[in-house]
């Protein structure tokens, strides 16, 4: 039989006959790199702050999940993040709304997406996951669930934000490109002292968004996603886009098929860059951790960078980008 014809009877492309052991080559050396576990915790962005508290729970025991949800809830208290939590840029008629999920290392998630009025969403976004059959909840339905377990009810509109919307409303120029300096979405990626990873991820989304919009963010698989056995992804930038390339998922299944965590992240990139010719606009930044502890980190636009801390102290790694 021709080789065509007997691959084609097979159901196989020449292509899985040739990727095939090739892959599992790969996968096999990744995970034979994965010999001692080494807490580690990063972050998109410079947070330092939301870094070292993460890097507080991890260092006196506690689980990546604690890590991961008490670190970004340091951004979403600073009032001078406009991206995250309270402070938060309002939408274009003046309602601060927030995203974020949470997915741990048994492949569990909550989400909330279009949460009003709770100053920290991604708490919210875990009792979901722990005290919900549900992995997602959005806008009233989010927040009544919240008020049932205990959360109080706060403006969110500080009275910077409220100013500065004030002052867009006279243009009201929308913009759903996001400018490259408004993007300060945190996305959170911790290894415990038992390998476990776990990923959290919050914003306040685009600044003066349609009403409604939901972004990336609390989107499981594209602004988060874990695999436990593999690693984890996060993202930043524009929601969309992300959303579009599906982005943190298929950072993990590229790391699953041997890709190092740079080579995944940048693949991700390069997928957004070749749909969209208008990638010179926008900023998208990546990072990701395999279970051996080996992080990457890509993004579009240079200025990208990430927070690393582990036994060997603090570090703001600064992205590679493809402009
Ligand atoms: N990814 C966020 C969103 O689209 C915003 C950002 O990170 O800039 O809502």
């Amino acid at each position: 039989m021709q080789r065509r014809k007997f691959l084609q009877a097979a159901g196989l492309s020449a292509t899985a006959i040739v990727t095939q052991p090739l892959l599992a080559k790969e996968h096999k050396r990744a995970l034979k790199r994965n010999v001692a576990i080494k807490p580690l915790t990063l972050c998109t962005w410079n947070f330092h702050r939301a870094s070292a508290k993460s890097w507080e729970v991890l260092s006196s025991g506690g689980t990546a999940l604690d890590a991961v949800e008490q670190g970004v809830m340091v951004e979403e208290s600073d009032l001078s993040n406009q991206t995250v939590g309270k402070g938060g840029r309002p939408d274009r008629d003046g309602e601060v709304t927030l995203d974020a999920c949470i997915m741990d290392s048994n492949g569990n998630c909550g989400s909330v997406v279009y949460l009003q009025n709770i100053a920290h969403p991604i708490q919210v976004a875990r009792k979901v996951m722990e005290e919900t059959p549900h992995a997602m909840l959005a806008g009233k339905g989010a927040e009544q669930f919240a008020y049932e377990m205990g959360f109080k009810r706060e403006n969110l509109l500080t009275p910077q934000s409220k100013a500065e919307w004030e002052a867009w409303k006279i243009t009201s120029q929308y913009k759903p490109i996001i400018n490259i300096e408004n993007h300060d979405t945190i996305g959170m990626l911790a290894i415990d002292k038992n390998g476990d990873i776990a990923g959290a991820c919050t914003t306040s989304g685009m600044a003066y968004k349609m009403a409604g919009r939901v972004g990336d963010s609390p989107i499981i698989g594209a602004g988060l996603f874990i695999d436990n056995e593999i690693g984890g992804a996060t993202a930043t930038g524009v929601g969309e886009e992300v959303m579009k390339t599906v982005g943190s998922f298929l950072i993990v299944e590229l790391m699953r098929q041997g890709m190092s965590p740079q080579e995944a992240c940048e693949e991700a990139v390069n997928r957004i860059v070749k749909k969209n010719p208008e990638y010179a606009n926008f900023q998208v930044g990546f990072i990701a951790v395999n279970k051996a502890g080996e992080t990457g980190a890509y993004c579009i636009q240079p200025g990208f960078s990430y927070s690393y801390y582990d036994q060997n102290g603090q570090e703001n790694r600064p992205a590679s980008s493809h402009l």
